[in-house]
């Protein structure tokens, strides 16, 4: 990314005749600009050879430069100082190395009468900003010659290419589950949501729809029906905003969570899927949770990633040690590191890390 800079450099103690130079050199300017103010837009001088007879001896890039600034500042109907600004031509930047291997900045630009050149005093960071200047990794713009109070300074302006500084990521893995409804880890930190609560309210509604579809009664069942979903989409809100809250407070900038579209499992674990009841996922409650997720992270500026689920409940989030199948128990405990951690927790953290890569 390109960026423009000024950079400001005080002039190491000037003696008083080269404060005169100074002074008179921004008179002049500041002379030439109201003289080319008060006269009518035609008859102002367009290139320096006519500017010439109202600035004598100011240069002719230095004249340029100030009928840039004057045209630059369309409101202005008198100046109380126009700087004199200096091209890449006439304003250069000098490093002395002493003796002692300490650095003189100097620098030097034309005045009424001869060419100067002075030291300047410089700050680290200016320093550094000089040295892309030397290496060729900056740009040099206009140098402005400035009084500030009694100091006289050099405005320097620098086009730099500054890398943007990348934070690394810090990422959220929410696991999703029937019986742990939503599991979410971030920085070693887990947060629960009990979906017991959930798969037995939704087992009640299957249970009165069984009935209902007994007796046909199906305005009955539409009624029951949207109820439920009522009833769920208020839960997948409030879970959503809880986990969108706790990615803030933790400073997560991505939160991965499982593919729930993934067709990446393999036969045996589609098999599993199915058997382990607490897995089935392919219901509208967990893709309506994830859609919820997805918005309020967007919301937030919080990125989404999803994840292959793959072996997400059979590696330890520690050493990444791998078991052969999922756990029945609720907790996970790893046969080499001997880390015992709740299954949905140690999933969740995987997600994070994205163990089975990102999907497509
Ligand atoms: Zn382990």
């Amino acid at each position: 990314m390109e960026q423009v800079i000024t950079i400001k450099l005080k002039l190491f103690e000037p003696t008083q005749a080269k404060q005169e130079m100074y002074r008179a050199m921004a008179d002049r300017t500041t002379d030439f600009a109201n003289q080319y103010l008060a006269l009518d837009k035609q008859t102002r001088p367009k290139t320096s050879k006519e500017a010439k007879q109202y600035s004598e001896p100011l240069l002719s890039a230095v004249l340029c430069q100030a009928i840039r600034d004057i045209e630059g500042k369309k409101k202005a109907k008198e100046f109380k100082r126009l700087w004199p600004g200096f091209n890449n031509q006439n304003f250069r930047v000098e490093k002395e190395v002493s003796k002692d291997g300490g650095a003189v900045w100097k620098v030097s630009f034309p005045t009424l009468e001869k060419r100067v050149g002075v030291p300047v005093i410089v700050t680290e960071y200016q320093a550094k900003r000089l040295e892309q200047l030397m290496a060729g990794k900056a740009k040099q713009g206009t140098a402005y010659l400035v009084k500030r109070g009694k100091a006289w300074y050099i405005h320097l302006s620098l086009t730099v290419t500054v890398e943007e500084e990348k934070k690394p990521e810090k990422y959220m893995g929410i696991d999703l589950g029937l019986i742990d409804l939503a599991v979410a880890s971030v920085n070693g930190q887990t947060l629960f949501f009990s979906g017991g609560e959930l798969a037995y309210i939704r087992r009640r509604y299957a249970n009165l729809r069984r009935k209902l579809q007994k007796k046909r009664a199906h305005r009955a069942i539409k009624k029951l029906a949207d109820k439920e979903h009522r009833w769920v989409t208020a839960v997948n809100h409030l879970i959503s905003r809880k986990l969108i809250d706790m990615a803030i407070l933790h400073g997560a900038t991505v939160i991965r969570m499982e593919d729930l579209r993934s067709a990446r499992w393999t036969k045996s674990q589609r098999k599993e899927q199915r058997q382990d009841s607490g897995r089935s996922l392919h219901n509208w409650p967990f893709y309506q949770l994830q859609e919820f997720i997805g918005y309020k992270a967007t919301l937030a500026g919080v990125k989404i990633e999803r994840v292959n689920p793959d072996l997400t409940s059979q590696t330890c989030s520690r050493c990444g040690e791998r078991v052969k199948s999922r756990p029945k128990s609720r907790w996970f405990t790893c046969p080499r590191c001997k880390k015992s951690k709740h299954i949905d927790a140690n999933a969740a953290d995987n997600i994070a890390q994205a163990i089975s890569g990102l999907a497509a």
